[in-house]
């Protein structure tokens, strides 16, 4: 069987170097394999998503020579696969509204997931009005209806998921149609990605993907979960600190295959290299 991987960016500020790695690692093992290469824009976050920066995006990985296969894939036109999904999920008794705000939220959650504090349940055995709410996975009764999932990392083997890491997340949210967790395992399956390859800062992320493959009954892929461009500090890079966009270099006139071959090849720009990258933005 050929591999298929994908790069999904989010073009909520522009691409960075971190992501031209991402984008590399995911070109170059489809390239090695004789496998596809895929662009999906990951464009439904109502707030943070910026529409003149999707052509941005695609002019940063034709500058690195990254050529994807077939059209790009939008999330924003893929609206009603999420709700409908999200619709089955809800008849199969696993999704409840949730009206709590963030601040409510922060104020009575009492142990901390990968994605920060657990919601402590409020909602769950309430009746919510489900106008405006978000929807989230009531998580104990999609892991016993699920049994026992595992998933396959190809550096770090067979992973047991643990999906309750994460406690109710939520899968339909109030401020976008779907959530990533949703939105990204249904387009994976969609798009037939075999290997999906991402930053490790999402490592966790894929035991909730794994549950929701089985709830929904899509194929499972495999995953590769790359170290991250990290600076001195530990950190990953972020814009805001100062680190120039990949627009900023292409329009400043430097040589975007030149860079992507030192990213290749390890040659990173001064003060930043490969980690693991789990330090959390303050
Ligand atoms: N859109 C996500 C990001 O920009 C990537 C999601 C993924 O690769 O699964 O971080």
């Amino acid at each position: 069987m050929t591999v298929t991987t994908r790069f999904a960016p989010s073009p909520n500020a522009p691409l960075h170097l971190g992501h031209a790695y991402a984008a590399i690692v995911a070109h170059d093992l489809a390239r090695a394999r004789g496998g596809q290469f895929l662009l999906r824009i990951e464009d439904i976050d109502g707030v943070r998503s910026r529409a003149e920066l999707i052509p941005e995006v695609l002019a940063d990985l034709a500058w690195l020579g990254l050529a994807w296969d077939g059209p790009v894939v939008f999330q924003s036109r893929r609206l009603a696969g999420y709700a409908a999904a999200g619709e089955r999920l809800k008849a199969m008794g696993l999704l409840y509204s949730c009206q709590c705000s963030r601040a409510e939220i922060l104020s009575a959650a009492r142990d901390s997931g990968p994605d920060g504090p657990l919601y402590p349940g409020t909602c769950r055995a309430r009746q919510v009005d489900p106008v405006g709410a978000a929807w989230r996975l009531d998580m104990a009764r999609a892991v016993a209806l699920a049994g026992p999932l595992e998933w396959t990392d190809e550096s770090a083997g067979a992973q047991i998921a643990r999906p309750e890491l994460f406690g109710d997340v939520v899968l339909l949210r109030k401020d976008a149609p779907a959530s990533y967790h949703l939105a990204a395992t249904l387009d994976d399956a969609a798009d037939g990605v075999t290997l999906v390859t991402r930053g490790r800062d999402l490592y966790q992320a894929t035991h909730v993907h794994r549950l929701l493959q089985a709830l929904l009954g899509l194929p499972v892929p495999t995953w590769h979960h790359h170290d991250l461009l990290i600076e001195g500090d530990g950190r990953k890079l972020a814009k805001r600190r100062g680190s120039p966009s990949l627009a900023d270099r292409r329009k400043a006139g430097e040589n975007g295959r030149a860079l992507a071959e030192n990213l290749r090849t390890r040659r990173f720009p001064a003060g930043i290299s490969l980690g693991v990258g789990l330090m959390e933005e303050p």
